[in-house]
C-alpha cells in the first residue's frame, strides 16, 4: 500500500531520491515467512520506513543529496540501517535532503527540491525535508532524519509531524555521512509521539563503532510516551525565543500550548538563556569548520564522481575539478568559511571564540535545568516559506534554525511536535520541547501529554 502511495504522489512531492521497490517487497516477504515459521519477530516487524539518504545502505545508492556521490553504492550498512533491519523494519527507500545536510529547505539538494505536502509551492524544511514530507504525505509511517542544527525538528515543525533529536551520542553515527561530527545526531521522525518513541528505542543504544556513542541503557522513551503527563512538572519558557521575526500565528499557537501545559498541571516559569543570541554565530563557525575537514575525504579517488581523469592530469587537478563540479554552492561556501576559520592565525579568533560561546550556551542550559524539568519554545520562528524565497539569501535561510541550534551546541535532547495551524496561512506550527542530556524520556512524557 505504501509503495502504491509513493507511485501515486511522489512525482509531485519528490520526497524520495531512490525507492527500493524490490528490496522493500523482499523484506516484507521475509517478515511474513518468519511469522509463518513462528520465529520471533523484531519490535517493528513489517512497518515501512523512509530513510534519509545520509545513512549508508549496502547495495543501495547513498548520495547525501550531492552529485559528488552520484553512482556510489556503499559496501556496508550504517549502524542505524543495521538496527532497522534487525527490528524487521521494511525500508522503502532513501529520502531527499539538502546536500550534505546543509540547509533548511531541501532546496540545496543536487536532485531538485521537495514540496511541502501542505502546499507544494512551499518548502518542507531541511535538511531532512524528504523524510518529513514522506510522513506528511502518508508515503511512510516512520522516517529517519539527522539533526546538526535543526534538520529533524524544523522539517517536522513545518510539515506538522513529530521529530526528535536525541541526546548527542544516543544514536550511532557509524555510516552516517559526517557533516559536523560534534553536532550531528540521527533520530526518529513519525506522525505521533508514541511512534517516534518506538523508533527511537529501535535505533538508539551503545555502538562500539562510534567513539562518541553513549555507553548506558536507552532511556525509557516508550514507557514515557505511553504514560504522557505533565502533572507536577516544571516547564520553562525560553524568554529569548520571542520578538522580532516571530510570526504572529506561531506565537499564538505556542502561547496556547503553554496554556494547555498549565491546564494539565505543569508549573510554568519564564527562563532566561542570555547566551542563546550568540548561538547562530557560533554554529556558523563550528559547523563549517568541521565540515571543511570532514568533506576533505571527497577527493575523487575514493568514492563516486571523478572528473577530468583523462590520463594527462595530476591527481591534484582531478581532485580539484571533481570538487568544483561535484559540490553545490552552499557546500562550497561552508568549506571556504571553515577552511578560513581554521587557518593558522585565525583559529583562536574564530573557532576558539565559537567554542567558548558553546560553553556559555551549555551553562545556560545547566542553570535552566536546575530550575525546570524541560524547556519549551516555538520550533521555528515562521511556518513553511515559499520555495525560492530564501534560496539566494543564506542569512535568511540560517534564521530558520534560531530556536533549534542551541540544543545541538550543548548536546542535549529536543523534540518538535505539532501544536496547531497558524491562523494567517493555515500551515502547521511546531512546539519544541527541550530536555537535559540523557533525559530524552522527558520529551516523550510531555509530548504525549500535549499531543
Ligand atoms: N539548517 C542548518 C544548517 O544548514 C542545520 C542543518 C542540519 O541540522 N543538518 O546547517
Amino acid at each position: 500500500a505504501h509503495l502504491a502511495r509513493i507511485e501515486a504522489v511522489d512525482e509531485k512531492v519528490h520526497a524520495f531520491l531512490h525507492v527500493d521497490r524490490e528490496g522493500a517487497l523482499a523484506q516484507a516477504r521475509a517478515v511474513d515467512a518468519k511469522r509463518e515459521r513462528g520465529e520471533k519477530l523484531g519490535p517493528l516487524a513489517g512497518v515501512p520506513l523512509a530513510l534519509k539518504d545520509i545513512f549508508t545502505t549496502e547495495g543501495i545508492p547513498t548520495t547525501v543529496g550531492s552529485k559528488i556521490l552520484e553512482g556510489w553504492i556503499p559496501p556496508y550498512d550504517a549502524t542505524v540501517t543495521q538496527r532497522l533491519k534487525a527490528a524487521d523494519v521494511v525500508i522503502l527507500g532513501k529520502t531527499n535532503m539538502d546536500e550534505f545536510a546543509m540547509g533548511s529547505s531541501t532546496e540545496n539538494s543536487a536532485y531538485g527540491p521537495t514540496g511541502n505536502p501542505w502546499d507544494l509551492t512551499r518548502i518542507p524544511g531541511g535538511s531532512g525535508g524528504g523524510s518529513s514530507a514522506s510522513l506528511a504525505s502518508y508515503q511512510a509511517p516512520l522516517a529517519i532524519g539527522t539533526d546538526t542544527g535543526g534538520s529533524i525538528r524544523q522539517p517536522a515543525a513545518v510539515t506538522g509531524t513529530v521529530g526528535v533529536k536525541p541526546t548527542y551520542g544516543a544514536v550511532s553515527r557509524y555510516g552516517m555521512v559526517a557533516f559536523s561530527s560534534s553536532l550531528d545526531q540521527g533520530g526518529p521522525c513519525a506522525r505521533t509521539v508514541l511512534d517516534a518513541a518506538l523508533l527511537h528505542e529501535a535505533i538508539a543504544g551503545h555502538d562500539p563503532l562510534d567513539s562518541t556513542s553513549i555507553d548506558a541503557p536507552v532511556p525509557p522513551v516508550v514507557e514515557a510516551a505511553r504514560s504522557g503527563s505533565v502533572a507536577g512538572m516544571r516547564v520553562g519558557v525560553v524568554k529569548e525565543f520571542a520578538g522580532e521575526g516571530y510570526q504572529a500565528g506561531v506565537v499564538q499557537r505556542f502561547n496556547e500550548a503553554v496554556e494547555l501545559l498549565k491546564e494539565l498541571g505543569a508549573e510554568v516559569v519564564e527562563i532566561s538563556c542570555p547566551s542563546f543570541d550568540k548561538a547562530l554565530a557560533a554554529y556558523y563557525l563550528i559547523a563549517p569548520s568541521e565540515c571543511s575537514s570532514n568533506l576533505a575525504r571527497f577527493d575523487a579517488m575514493r568514492y563516486g564522481l571523478r572528473v577530468g581523469d583523462d590520463g594527462t592530469r595530476s591527481a591534484e587537478d582531478v581532485t580539484a575539478l571533481t570538487r568544483e563540479a561535484g559540490f553545490g554552492d552552499e557546500v562550497k561556501r561552508r568549506i571556504m568559511l571553515g577552511t578560513y576559520a581554521l587557518s593558522s592565525g585565525y583559529y583562536d579568533a574564530y573557532y576558539g571564540s565559537a567554542q567558548k560561546v558553546r560553553t556559555l550556551i551549555t551553562q545556560d542550559f545547566e542553570k535552566a535545568f536546575e530550575q525546570v524539568d524541560v524547556l519549551v519554545s516555538p520550533t521555528t520562528p515562521t511556518t513553511a516559506f515559499p520555495i525560492g524565497e530564501r534560496a539566494d539569501d543564506p542569512m535568511a535561510m540560517y534564521l530558520a534554525d534560531l530556536c533549534t541550534i542551541p540544543t545541538n551546541l550543548a548536546g542535549n535532547a529536543a523534540m518538535s511536535l505539532p501544536c496547531g495551524l497558524a491562523p494567517e496561512d493555515g500551515l502547521p506550527v511546531g512546539l519544541q520541547i527541550i530536555a537535559p542530556a540523557t533525559k530524552d524520556e522527558r520529551l516523550y512524557k510531555v509530548g504525549a501529554a500535549v499531543e
